[in-house]
């Protein structure tokens, strides 16, 4: 045991954790599926990170323990009939709200103004920043997703919509070049076809940059959505994403401090795990939780809204009654 985990043992769940640092890894479209090869990617990918912490492929549905994670199962359907989409499950990830019955269907794509109104009211980023908790979101925007904004061509999913809400910086190429972001493909290939002057990297030096900026802020996000792509079908190699993700977390959790971090890895609903079809699925989504204070939340988490109160609670010491103050700057300096 940790000295983190042993000081938290007798801590309760309103206190908070002194000193905690939370780097949540969302994976857009990551269920927990069959322990079956020929039907599930994940099963199929060579994950050493992945088998390493969770004891085994990531999946099935039964929790699991093992030396160095803990890993629950969360409901992502909710309650509400039909397949769970991104744009309500996303929105129930930050804010712990039950979104899809707020309005009454699960909503794929991008918020609604009844989603965007209950993200700037209830998400995450924004409370924790009225509590003065530093708060980063690792992604890179290249100039042509601005432009493509602007132009109306795309809309900002709910992680990036609700970042500007909040008053969170968006990252940019120039970030990334100075490996102060991390870009969507983990290895900035895609953000060279964009135009954009950085270099390719590995997935492993994307995340030892993610774990430079989850060092300098108590909480950290990242968005990885390549294996819900995979899972539609518009990337044809699921196992490759999956061993991206998996290069990708071992160097996350390489240059971090994991008596001091708590790595939460979780998703919106299923997708890529069953390979069977290019819809999302019902399965329930994976919280990999890795490092400092798992024990503190790990069996209060049973579906995807329990996330956003989990993490208020550790880093600001509950969900009520906290005061709305001026936001945390975020820090100009770098990382
Ligand atoms: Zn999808």
């Amino acid at each position: 045991m940790t000295a983190a985990e042993s000081a938290g043992a007798g801590l309760r769940y309103d206190e908070g954790v002194s000193g905690l640092r939370i780097l949540l890894l969302f994976v857009d479209g990551l269920g927990l599926g069959a322990d079956d090869p020929a039907v599930n990617p994940v099963v199929r990918a060579s994950t050493p990170v992945l088998r390493g912490l969770a004891g085994g492929p990531l999946a099935g549905p039964a929790p699991r323990q093992t030396p160095v994670a803990s890993l629950v199962p969360l409901d992502a359907c909710l309650g509400v009939p039909g397949l769970p989409q991104s744009a309500t499950g996303q929105t129930a990830l930050l804010t712990g709200r039950n979104a899809p019955a707020h309005i009454g269907r699960h909503l794929t794509a991008y918020p609604t103004p009844s989603l965007a109104a209950l993200l700037a009211s209830d998400g995450l980023l924004g409370a924790l920043r009225r509590r003065g908790v530093p708060v980063a979101l690792a992604n890179a925007y290249t100039p042509a997703y601005f432009e493509a904004v602007a132009a109306r061509r795309l809309r900002h999913g709910a992680i990036t919509l609700h970042a500007l809400q909040a008053g969170v910086r968006l990252r940019t190429v120039d970030d990334l070049a100075a490996g102060r972001a991390v870009y969507q493909d983990l290895t900035n290939a895609r953000a060279r076809e964009m135009g954009a002057e950085v270099p390719v990297i590995g997935p492993d030096d994307a995340g030892a940059n993610l774990a430079g900026i989850a060092r300098a802020h108590a909480f950290t996000i990242f968005e990885f959505f390549l294996t819900d792509f995979a899972g539609h079908g518009r990337i044809d190699d699921a196992v490759e994403i999956i061993e991206r993700l998996d290069r990708f977390l071992g160097g996350v959790l390489a240059s971090l401090d994991l008596t001091t971090t708590l790595v939460i890895l979780t998703s919106d609903h299923g997708n890529v795990e069953d390979g069977r079809t290019r819809a999302h699925t019902t399965n329930p989504v994976p919280a990999l939780l890795i490092g400092a204070a798992r024990d503190v939340i790990r069996d209060r988490l049973r579906a995807i809204t329990d996330v956003a109160p989990a993490c208020l609670a550790l880093l600001a010491g509950g969900a009520a009654g906290a005061p709305a103050g001026a936001p945390a700057a975020d820090p100009a300096v770098a990382p």
